[in-house]
């Protein structure tokens, strides 16, 4: 289906939320968090029966509002057929932890997963950097093995805390939202910022952030809730002409 901002904005039916989720993951692959048939995005249930996870075996590119099953918070299958993803206690346990999260992402982008594998700190080097000046980005560096358990799930909600974000050592990453639109910004955000520190780092050049307060005061300036409407809309229609160039996403 394509984009419709009217959709978007007037219609939050489970089906229509699911549309846009579905389309999020096609965005995430478009940028950088594509890994076979790696990565997964949740929504919360609106009516509190649990969430709607991606199911298994589908690239994130491949990904339709038809392919979701409801589990609740223990894992049970609620509705919907198809493999349950291994990693579902990591959206369980960050929902339970953070009631105004919607939507949690989780995904292996190459830099972020690279940058993931250092002891560096984000900095708030580039503006995308910028969307996690409140909270920073922690890392999560208790195992490397995948969340596939609820005490690995609450230690990674542990550490995510607050945030937007959590970097997951020699793993990948993990991302939430109060809605579709925050979650993929700030997963698209997180990798566009790794993907500059480390080009700083191995530069050789001198760098330095700005101040931290002045970071989230630019917060402010720069994502308003206009922009976060502006952005994704961008990656809609950026999404749309991709998928209009190469016929997909792909019937199966
Ligand atoms: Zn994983």
């Amino acid at each position: 289906m394509p984009h419709s901002d009217a959709l978007y904005s007037q219609d939050d039916s489970i089906a229509t939320v699911l549309e846009q989720v579905a389309r999020a993951h096609r965005i995430l692959e478009m940028e950088g968090h594509g890994d076979m048939s790696m990565g997964h995005l949740s929504y919360r249930d609106p009516h509190g029966r649990g969430l709607w996870l991606k199911r298994g075996n589908l690239g994130l590119e491949e990904v339709t509002g038809r392919d979701f099953i409801l589990i609740d918070f223990d894992g049970r299958v609620l509705e919907g057929q198809g493999l349950r993803h291994l990693e579902w206690p990591l959206h369980a346990e960050i929902m339970l932890a953070r009631p105004e999260v919607a939507v949690v992402g989780h995904s292996h982008p190459f830099y972020s997963t690279v940058f993931g594998a250092t002891g560096a700190e984000l900095g708030p080097y580039i503006n995308h950097a910028v969307w996690f000046a409140h909270h920073g980005v922690p890392r999560f560096a208790e195992t490397s093995h995948i969340i596939t358990t609820p005490q690995l799930g609450k230690a990674l909600a542990r550490t995510l805390g607050p945030a937007e974000a959590v970097l997951m050592a020699n793993h990948g990453v993990s991302f939430v939202g109060r809605d579709v639109r925050e979650a993929t910004l700030a997963g698209i955000f997180l990798e566009k910022a790794a993907r500059a520190q480390l080009a700083l780092a191995s530069s050789g050049l001198a760098h330095h952030p700005p101040g931290a307060e002045e970071s989230v005061e630019k917060y402010d300036v720069i994502y308003p809730d206009r922009a976060k409407n502006n952005f994704w809309m961008y990656f809609n229609r950026k999404l749309d002409a991709q998928e209009a160039r190469q016929g997909g996403p792909q019937p199966r």
